[in-house]
């Protein structure tokens, strides 16, 4: 591929842990930054906005926002008003796009915040163009997701009706980026050309992360990257050209060696084959941690790093905690006390949800609010 390069892999440690807590989340603001100067060379002349939506997929908004702000980006993305007034007080001068569109009742604060909504249907332009003087607005068009978005055949309607609002970006959004050799990429991206040509001097904006990547490079004048950012890999089909940005750490709450035949956790779900040292940790579903990961009989369980050793998940994810079959891992790291990596270094977003039967956008914008976090880097 050339373009992809591994990435540094390490997180900075910052250990010593308070011992109050018993998970902590370590962001790794300097990861995040690098992940944007990344993209945006990638971006080869367009510029790299970022997507800071659900709370910067789940990382912390206002965090994430300073440290693009001090990497350069100018042009962030929300999907909400509450999100929009949210960065807007993080980043005093940037342009904010608002994904949601106009919620009915939410002009005022949007005007009062300066966001600017994604409009996504004619009554959508009419209705934000009633709000002053030839407001700016993103024009959404969709071109395949029918999710919103002003259908392409509307396209003409829409330049009219643009005409009593400044349009500062016309935008639509990949159905299947993730997928490289996926021939609906190619017919949005034609879609999105036809639209376009009604507005030729607005910048225009189709690529999220994975549509950076694509082989026909379709940045426009603006890319949108958000997971890539947050340490996701966006090219599922070859190693991951990010760096990490999320670490989890969890702590040994107590430890057990279980007979023969002995179960662990609700419902009886996993039994021990023989002898076996087991170790509780202090996270659970109510922390993010799915309960798709759970250990039984023929499914992929969750995994923890003890002491270095990767120790399985056994029985079910539970609200407050998780058992580890730490019989593999060193003695002195599987302690009542020690800490354990869930996410990180080693163990990476992808790998986190395929274990648990889901993708790695859900697991980083669920990871919860009980989280000690701890920002290192700028
Ligand atoms: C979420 C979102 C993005 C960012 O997508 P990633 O895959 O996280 O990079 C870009 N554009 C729109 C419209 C989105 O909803």
């Amino acid at each position: 591929m050339g373009i992809i390069e591994p990435a540094a892999r390490l997180l900075p440690r910052t250990e010593p842990l308070d011992p109050a807590e018993t998970g902590v989340l370590t962001v790794d603001l300097a990861a995040l930054a690098d992940n944007w100067r990344m993209l945006a060379r990638l971006a080869s002349g367009a510029e790299c906005g970022a997507v800071v939506k659900a709370d910067a997929y789940g990382l912390g908004l206002a965090p994430a926002v300073r440290a693009l702000l001090l990497a350069g980006c100018r042009t962030f993305f929300v999907a909400n008003l509450v999100e929009g007034e949210a960065a807007r007080a993080a980043a005093p001068d940037a342009t904010i796009y608002v994904l949601d569109g106009l919620v009915p009742g939410a002009a005022r604060r949007l005007v009062a915040a300066d966001l600017i909504p994604a409009l996504g249907s004619l009554g959508e332009i009419d209705e934000w163009a009633a709000t002053g003087h030839r407001p700016k607005a993103a024009i959404h068009f969709d071109t395949g997701m029918n999710r919103f978005g002003v259908p392409i055949h509307e396209a003409a309607e829409a330049a009219e009706r643009a005409r009593q609002i400044t349009p500062t970006l016309v935008m639509s959004h990949f159905v299947c980026s993730q997928m490289r050799d996926e021939p609906r990429n190619e017919r949005q991206i034609e879609a999105f050309l036809d639209a376009r040509a009604r507005f030729s001097d607005i910048p225009a904006s189709m690529a999220n992360s994975s549509a950076v990547f694509l082989p026909q490079r379709p940045h426009f004048d603006l890319i949108r990257p958000g997971y890539a950012l947050y340490g996701g890999n966006p090219t599922p089909y070859a190693e991951c050209p990010v760096r990490p940005v999320a670490r989890l750490m969890a702590r040994i709450l107590s430890t057990r060696e279980i007979e023969p035949g002995a179960c662990v956790g609700y419902d009886a779900l996993w039994s021990a084959p023989q002898r076996t040292r087991i170790a509780t940790i202090g996270v659970g579903y109510a922390d993010g941690v799915p309960v798709g990961a759970t250990g039984c009989d023929g499914k992929p369980a969750g995994e923890a790093l003890v002491g270095g050793v990767r120790c399985p998940f056994i029985g079910r994810v539970s609200m407050d905690y998780v058992v580890l079959d730490v019989s593999h891992a060193p003695k002195d790291a599987a302690r009542r006390g020690e800490w354990v990596e869930l996410l990180g270094d080693d163990i990476c977003v992808e790998e986190a949800a395929s274990r648990a039967g889901t993708i790695g956008y859900e697991i980083l914008t669920r990871l919860g609010a009980r989280f000690a976090r701890r920002y290192v880097g700028p």
